[in-house]
């Protein structure tokens, strides 16, 4: 399959904190009073760490011309610290967009038309199969889908 476009999730797919303390707190921190600034700050003293594999296949379809964004739940408060986070961890993209629920971000999946979608959502990926799309699982065998030429 040719790779033009690509949406890649952020939290357990991209990076990964360790023992999923964003998945696990990440409803809470959500709807909580907490300025976004000091929840990203406790993110990166957690460490959230780099899947090295998906961001070097990402960084390959970016530099080889494909349209790739990023696409996390996390609250539009969050993005421009996203952003950062992914940049200082090396990772190329054409957009990070925080959207802040599963609802908007199979909207904006839609609007951008991709060829392949990488999330841990199993709510995503189920969606997203039933509307056509190639949806994989990061735990999923999806970079033999990308050709590079
Ligand atoms: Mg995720």
């Amino acid at each position: 399959m040719i790779i033009e476009k690509v949406v890649c999730d952020c939290d357990g797919t991209l990076l990964h904190a360790p023992n999923g303390i964003v998945k696990k707190i990440g409803k809470w921190i959500a709807k909580s009073k907490i300025p976004w600034p000091i929840i990203m700050t406790g993110l990166l003293i957690i460490n959230q760490r780099l899947d090295r594999k998906t961001a070097a296949i990402l960084n390959l379809l970016h530099f080889s011309g494909r349209q790739v964004d990023v696409l996390s739940t996390r609250p539009e408060q969050a993005e421009r610290y996203t952003e950062k986070c992914l940049k200082r961890q090396g990772v190329v993209f054409n957009s990070v967009k925080c959207v802040g629920s599963v609802e908007k971000k199979i909207e904006i999946i839609r609007s951008i038309g991709p060829d392949l979608i990488i999330d841990d959502d199993e709510e995503v990926v189920k969606i997203c199969r039933q509307e056509g799309y190639n949806a994989f699982f990061p735990s999923e065998n999806w970079v033999e889908e990308v050709i590079f030429c």
